[in-house]
């Protein structure tokens, strides 16, 4: 740290993002990515021209890649927002919605308490209940900025949408965000809500069920006064967010949103496998709904199986947080990938 340092940022934690190693030598089960490629559309659409036309600003609107999003979702335009990755939308959301306090659960996307601390936000945690799930009675009529992963990270559990509506229902004179990064995979989206309730903000991104984690791409949904306020911070820091060659490849990938429900279909029937496999083995598993699982065995600690899975070329996340340091997140990749991991188990319970 420089001593030219803002004073106020110097006691900052800064998010630790999953390990990303930059040889193919792993299994990566380690940062919720899809095992599958881009779809065809999208490998056309980085083409040499739109390589070429990096030379020139893309657009600050993204109009065209807002128009597919918003007829996809069944909204207008002015609903949808887009940004660089969904984590820029949780920053912004933070600095726009946080004044009065922001409100999460104790196990969560770990970004959010990293925001709260950059913008000075006050926090209050709510526990998640014994089995890990939230207790959505806790979150009605608080008034303050609520964030609640739905499908939650990295339990994988998700609330309904009954659930969702009571929370953003009692909270009338604060914002909700929703954060569906991982609702494809299962879960209820809250998008049709947005229509009814002026407070409800809905993010999404492309870098889980639509394989464009490296194009950076997330997008939100809410009432259009919301999705101004998004545009004030936006064009008060960084007009250009989305560059030209992701807007490309996030309109190309809309139109073969089939494909990628077919991935996530297919993504859906491994989990349930491999969450099956392993209770025959002992371990306890969440209810995912998402693309990734959320295992322990009392045959081991949490870090040595990962540490042993490592070993094996097999990267998963381990957290370590008191609640949850006997559990990995592991990743849900292809069904030859997940072969391979559960061999690797099997291997190592046994030796122990
Ligand atoms: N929300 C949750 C719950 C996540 O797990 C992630 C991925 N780390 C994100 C948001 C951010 O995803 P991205 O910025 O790639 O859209």
């Amino acid at each position: 740290m420089s001593k030219f340092l803002n004073a106020k940022y110097q006691s900052l934690k800064a998010y630790v993002p999953g390990e990303q190693p930059q040889d193919q030598k792993y299994i990566k089960l380690n940062t919720n990515e899809s095992p599958y490629p881009p779809s065809p559309r999208v490998i056309e659409a980085a083409s040499k021209e739109a390589v070429e036309r990096l030379r020139l600003y893309g657009d600050p609107e993204c109009r065209v890649l807002r128009e597919k999003l918003a007829a996809l979702y069944g909204v207008g335009i002015e609903n949808v927002y887009t940004a660089n990755g969904s984590d820029d939308i949780l920053n912004f959301s933070f600095m726009c919605f946080g004044a009065n306090g922001a409100v999460f659960s104790d196990i969560t996307y770990g970004f959010y308490q990293v925001f709260a601390d950059l913008y000075g936000i006050e926090a209050t945690i709510i526990p998640l209940k014994e089995d890990f799930s939230i207790d959505y009675k806790k979150y009605l009529g608080l008034n303050k900025f609520i964030v609640i992963a739905n499908p939650n990270a990295p339990t994988g559990l998700a609330l309904s949408l009954g659930e969702i509506e009571e929370i953003v229902q009692t909270n009338p004179e604060s914002v909700v965000l929703i954060d569906e990064a991982y609702v494809d995979f299962g879960a209820e989206s809250a998008v049709e809500l947005t229509k009814k309730y002026a407070n409800l903000l809905v993010t999404m991104t492309f870098s889980k069920s639509r394989s464009l984690a490296g194009a950076r791409l997330g997008f939100c949904i809410g009432n259009e006064e919301l999705i101004k306020d998004l545009n004030l911070i936006k064009y008060s820091t960084n007009p250009y967010n989305v560059n030209s060659l992701t807007q490309l490849l996030g309109i190309a990938a809309l139109e073969d949103n089939a494909v990628y429900m077919a991935n996530c279909q297919k993504i859906i029937e491994t989990r349930e496998y491999v969450i099956s496999e392993l209770k025959k083995l002992g371990f306890e598993v969440t209810d995912s709904k998402t693309n990734f699982i959320f295992a322990k065995t009392n045959a081991m600690s949490g870090e040595k199986i990962y540490q042993e899975l490592k070993k094996r070329g097999i990267l998963v996340r381990h957290l370590s947080g008191e609640r949850i340091k006997d559990y990995n997140r592991i990743t849900i990749g292809t069904a030859e990938e997940m072969a391979v991991f559960l061999a690797k188990i099997r291997e190592i319970i046994e030796v122990k």
